[in-house]
Order: structure tokens, then C-alpha cells, then sequence
């Protein structure tokens, strides 16, 4: 093993002042997303020299960088978003964590950065969840894992960074959606894109938010809860949404999403839920489909349900699509049975509380 591959240990400067349990329970009594954080975090430094190295549990604090660091400039930052789950025998459980390395991975790839061995991302994850385990809420909640790395050399030249910083951080959260289980509300955007081909739309970059704000405070504009993105070069055909894929069930047992093309994120959710759903003996498509079929599927009633999936929300109804033209519903507007059956299943296995054959739960 060389200094880019070794394992470092964890260095533990535990918070001196932790949030005091009534405090505590207090702040988890009412849970949104992401605005309520854990006591700690993560670092690794990584330098061209030494590798991965300086790895630190430590209170979670404000970070001193540079205003000359790279990531400010040319915002060379990926991460990832994961979720640790409290079983209801009490157990702490996180869902396919390697997949989240690999794919994290595949980020640095893209955006020039430092791969790290899954290993030590796996264990830094673990690290700050077992040291953090009183904020793993029970229940629909769960704690939200947030691993990110950015460019952190004091240089304004345009190249790969030679210094970055590896930060976990978490936060105990709710629902995504306000409206818990009720069908979502879509704006397909037929004017911004997210990605191109050849471009980052399949690395978890903070570059690929940033362009999708518009489109997502447009949807906002017009009610609704996300933003559909078409592709970039026809505008035709769907891609994924803010920050969820997407599915069309049929009601001949054929399940439609997306092709994993570069454009979209290779979600885990989505992946799990192709896996589920061949196993419940339907036949998923990954392919192309247009803005167009949906409008037909959906006045024809070919099409049955539809929904979105990631972490945040797992899997989640679309009820109403609205676009520039006017607007359709898909079957009575409602989540269907096939989108509630597969997230109690997935959920359960996240839960440690179905059959987990293929061994996700960690
Ligand atoms: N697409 C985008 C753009 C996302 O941000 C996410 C959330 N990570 C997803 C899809 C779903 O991915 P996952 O199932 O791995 O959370």
C-alpha cells in the first residue's frame, strides 16, 4: 500500500460541550431537512505528498479556508447523501454504504480529484454515526449523512487542486416531502437544462445544484415540489428530476426509467428499486422516453403510476405534472399501490424489518 491507499486511523477530539439530551430530544421533536446538526464531524486531508492523511473526529465547527482556495473560484466539490437508519430493536443501520463510496469515487474521477479506498469512506461514515448514534432518531426519521470533498489549495491558476478536505457532517431529519405519503406536484422544464452529454451530470458535484436552482425555483413559482429536466440537446426526453430519478409503471407490468447515459445520476435508490421490482415480476425498461409519451401514456391510461425515488424522500407519488402548455394528471392524481408497496418494502429493509436477501443493510 502506498500513502494514496493506507487507512488512517481516527484521531478522537470529542466535543467538550455536546448538546444536552433535553435539548436534544427537543430539536428531533420536530425534524425538516437539514437544519438541525449533529454534535460532530469528519475531516481527511488529502495532499498530493502524503495521500489521505490527518483523519479527525472533532465538534462540528465553522471550517478556516482560504479565500483564495480553489473550490471558492472553480468549484472543483462532490459528496454524497446517505442515511442511517434506527431498526426498531435498536440497532443503527446504514443502507448499501459502499455503493455511495463507489459512486463518490466516480465523482472525484470526473472532477479531477483523489479517489478514496471505499474502505476508509465506509469506516469514516460509521465513525461519525457511531460517535453521534444518540441523534439517530427512530421512527419515519432517520439521520442524514452527508460526505463531501473539495479543492483546498491556496492557487488561482486553473488546474486540479493539490490539497483537498474530506468532511462528514450529519443532521437527524424528517419526511422530505411536507405532505408525507400525498402524490407530488412536477414542473417539467423545457427551457434550462442540468446536463449535457460529455458533461458532470453524472457526478454528485455541487456545480450541477447550482445550475438547477433556476429551474427548481421556477417549479416553486408554479406550486410545484420539483423540477423535471428534459435533455439538453432536443428537449424531448426525460431525464431525472431536482434531485430524484424517476419511474413510469404501465399497466402492462412494464416499468419505464430513464438509461443511465451520463446525463443522470446513477441513483442507488434507483438501482435497489429495479432489483425489487424484477423480483416482483415486472419488466423494467431502461430506455429513452419523451415529455411526449408521458403526455399520451398519461390521457391514454397506459400509464398506471408514476414516481420518484432517491434517499430524502425514498420513493415518492407523482400525482400532477404541470409544463408551459398546461398540465396532466397521472391515474386519479394519487400515489399508486405499486409505488407504496415497493417503499414499505424498501423502507423496511432499510429498517432492519423485512427480508434482506441481498444483504444492503450494514
Ligand atoms: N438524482 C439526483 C440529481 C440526486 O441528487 C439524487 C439524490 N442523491 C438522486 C437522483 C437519487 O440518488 P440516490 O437514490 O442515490 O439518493
Amino acid at each position: 500500500m502506498n500513502a494514496h491507499t493506507k487507512i488512517p486511523d481516527f484521531q478522537m477530539d470529542l466535543h467538550k460541550n455536546p448538546v444536552p439530551e433535553a435539548e436534544r430530544n427537543r430539536l428531533m421533536e420536530s425534524l425538516g431537512f437539514g437544519k438541525v446538526f449533529t454534535d460532530h464531524m469528519i475531516t481527511i486531508r488529502w495532499t498530493a505528498e502524503e495521500g489521505w492523511h490527518d483523519a479527525k473526529v472533532t465538534a462540528r465547527k465553522p471550517l478556516e479556508i482560504d479565500p483564495a482556495s480553489a473550490v471558492l473560484h472553480y468549484a472543483q466539490e462532490i459528496f454524497e447523501g446517505m442515511k442511517a437508519y434506527r431498526a426498531d430493536d435498536g440497532r443503527i443501520l446504514l443502507f448499501r454504504p459502499e455503493q455511495n463510496a463507489r459512486r463518490f469515487n466516480l465523482s472525484a474521477e470526473r472532477m479531477a480529484m483523489p479517489t478514496m479506498p471505499e474502505e476508509l469512506f465506509v469506516k469514516a461514515v460509521e465513525t461519525l454515526v457511531s460517535v453521534d448514534k444518540a441523534w439517530v432518531p427512530s421512527g419515519d426519521a432517520s439521520l442524514y449523512l452527508r460526505p463531501f470533498m473539495f479543492a483546498n489549495e491556496a492557487f488561482l491558476g486553473v488546474r486540479p487542486s493539490n490539497e483537498y478536505l474530506f468532511c462528514i457532517i450529519a443532521s437527524p431529519v424528517g419526511a422530505y416531502f411536507k405532505g408525507g405519503s400525498k402524490a407530488v406536484t412536477l414542473w417539467v422544464e423545457t427551457h434550462f437544462t442540468r446536463a449535457a452529454n460529455g458533461g458532470t451530470g453524472a457526478a454528485k458535484c455541487g456545480g450541477n445544484y447550482a445550475a438547477s436552482l433556476v429551474a427548481q425555483a421556477e417549479a416553486y413559482k408554479h406550486q410545484c415540489d420539483q423540477v423535471v429536466f428534459l435533455d439538453a440537446a432536443e428537449h424531448r426526453y426525460i431525464e431525472e428530476l431536482g434531485g430524484m430519478n424517476v419511474f413510469f409503471v404501465m399497466t402492462d407490468g412494464t416499468i419505464v426509467t430513464p438509461p443511465l447515459k451520463g446525463t443522470i445520476l446513477p441513483g442507488i435508490t434507483r438501482s435497489s428499486v429495479i432489483d425489487l421490482a424484477r423480483d416482483r415480476g415486472m419488466k423494467v425498461e431502461e430506455r429513452p422516453y419523451t415529455f411526449e409519451e408521458w403526455q399520451k401514456d398519461a390521457t391514454s391510461g397506459r400509464l398506471q403510476e408514476c414516481f420518484a425515488c432517491g434517499t430524502a424522500a425514498v420513493l415518492a407519488g407523482i400525482g400532477t405534472v404541470k409544463h408551459e402548455g398546461g398540465e396532466f394528471k397521472i391515474g386519479h392524481g394519487e400515489t399508486g399501490d405499486f409505488t407504496t408497496a415497493l417503499r414499505e418494502q424498501l423502507v423496511g429493509i432499510q429498517k432492519g424489518a423485512s427480508n434482506d436477501e441481498r444483504g444492503w443493510s450494514h
